[in-house]
């Protein structure tokens, strides 16, 4: 049953009766069709910290609402929206969009994610998973230049060709030459975050009924991109250089149908792929006819030396799909990322990508396009190194001080990660929620595997350097008390 997200208070100060203003705000909702019939409201107790009122004035607006048929309480269930003002009025029946919203192909996301994805807004909740740069990291200035300097390049923001603006996959097939990969525009598709990729490539070249070969953990395992296409993730795991080869031949089959790997600063935990390894895994790719999937979303992100060249710079034969953006590194809202492939590939992405959205925001392209080739992107690119590291070193501090006696952990050598392994075997969902309750935020390592974990994913990327620090230590003492 779909729960309604309430982000509304009654005003204090009105004459208009508190209990008066929750039932029409309800009844408003209802009337003009945003909370459809089969919906369930919080809880009494939750809807009086929501309102911030006492628990009386809830029931007193909730009755009213009874009253009038709208709502019906299904004892453990909770309230139920049972009708709409419009059809009691009309005496028609009421639409019910429960079992509509329970059908089509894309699964729901994990509950946790759900949660995280709503709490992530509330105000004063630490965020010390989440995977993007702080705001306090946002280069303001820089971004007012290109602003002015792409005011003058824009002559019309019409749809972009198939595979993208031509200026801006030129410049990245230049900017991609740093990683010794060698490419024309007409291999790159643009495509409104490396998301879109992976959900192109599932719903473009991908059979149902096959099988993607994927780390364990990893990222992807904590969304639904393959999944909903029909297509099963198996998890191979890995050892300190990355994936282990052997565990990829043992599960070959005739269902495998690709590789999807994370070698440079693995998310969620950190590991890079060494130079060997990336060999040894291309040749064996190679031997085997298995296409890869190269997610680089966190190259530019070291913080002590360059990584080993990436897969794809080696890639001769045209197996490896190679997946980028500037999500990470600069501003994931521009959504703009790319995937590098042989041209027979790319066009039918691009013929995807066409039918799916004409295309990621022509402005976006430009804004990425002037951070390139302007040269400010490198510039910038130094600054959120060394900002980076520092706040990689107070996190590695404060776990020093708070985590010794009850974790064990990494130290990623870039992107954003630390992958924190707790000694004891807690009830991690319990954990969640019990940090969701003391305002901290934190993504539990089982949304990411495939098996029971006791792991967290710490990000240093997002919590102010205070929050950061203030946060760990709470989340240290939660852990402690549960
Ligand atoms: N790949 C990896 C490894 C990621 O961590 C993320 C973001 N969490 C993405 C892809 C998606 O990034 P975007 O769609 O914003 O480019």
């Amino acid at each position: 049953m779909n729960m309604l997200n309430i982000n509304w208070k009654p005003d204090n100060k009105s004459s208009t009766p508190l209990y008066r203003q929750i039932a029409d705000y309800i009844k408003e909702k209802i009337g003009n069709g945003e909370w459809t019939v089969g919906s369930k409201l919080p809880v009494q107790r939750d809807l009086s910290k929501i309102f911030g009122v006492n628990r009386s004035t809830v029931i007193e607006a909730l009755d009213e609402l009874k009253a009038d048929g709208l709502i019906e309480g299904r004892g453990k269930k909770g309230t139920v929206i049972i009708n709409n003002t419009w059809s009691l009025m009309a005496s028609l029946p009421s639409q019910n969009w429960e079992h509509y919203i329970k059908s089509g192909i894309q699964q729901p996301n994990l509950h946790t994610i759900q949660i995280i994805n709503k709490l992530e807004y509330r105000d004063n909740i630490i965020r010390l998973g989440t995977g993007e740069l702080s705001p306090e990291l946002f280069p303001k200035e820089m971004m007012k230049k290109i602003f002015a300097n792409i005011s003058n390049k824009i002559n019309s923001l019409g749809y972009e060709r198939p595979k993208g603006s031509l200026y801006l996959r030129k410049i990245l097939s230049q900017y991609v030459k740093k990683f010794h990969i060698n490419t024309s525009p007409s291999s790159i598709l643009i495509v409104s975050g490396s998301l879109q990729a992976l959900q192109l490539i599932s719903m473009s070249i991908l059979k149902p009924g096959s099988t993607v070969l994927v780390e364990k953990p990893s990222y992807i395992k904590s969304l639904h991109v393959f999944e909903s296409s029909g297509i099963n993730l198996r998890g191979i795991s890995m050892d300190k250089d990355g994936i282990r080869l052997n565990e990829i031949l043992r599960n070959l089959d005739n269902r495998t149908s690709l590789l999807y790997t994370i070698p440079t600063f693995h998310n969620p935990t950190g590991t890079v792929m060494s130079q060997h390894k990336r060999d040894n895994l291309l040749n064996l790719c190679m031997q085997e006819r298995l296409p890869v999937i190269e997610d680089d979303a966190y190259r530019e992100l070291w913080l002590d030396e360059t990584p080993p060249d990436a897969l794809k710079s080696k890639d001769r034969n045209g197996i490896v799909l190679y997946m980028g953006t500037l999500s990470k590194s600069l501003a994931a809202g521009l959504r703009i990322g790319w995937i590098i492939g042989p041209e027979s590939v790319i066009e039918r992405l691009g013929d995807v990508k066409m039918q799916t959205d004409y295309g990621a925001s022509s402005l976006s392209q430009y804004m990425a396009a002037e951070w390139i080739e302007s040269g400010l992107y490198e510039i910038y690119l130094e600054s959120l190194r060394k900002n980076l590291k520092s706040r990689r070193r107070a996190a590695l501090k404060t776990l020093e001080k708070h985590f010794s006696d009850i974790a064990s952990w990494n130290i990623p050598a870039g992107g954003f990660y630390i992958w924190l392994k707790l000694k004891s075997k807690i009830n991690m969902e319990k954990l969640f929620y019990s940090c969701c309750k003391n305002g901290i935020l934190i993504n539990p390592g089982y949304i990411y595997d495939f098996n029971t974990n006791y792991n967290i994913r710490i990000s240093y990327s997002y919590a102010s350097m205070y929050d950061l620090q203030f946060g760990l230590k709470k989340l240290s003492k939660i852990i402690k008390d549960l």
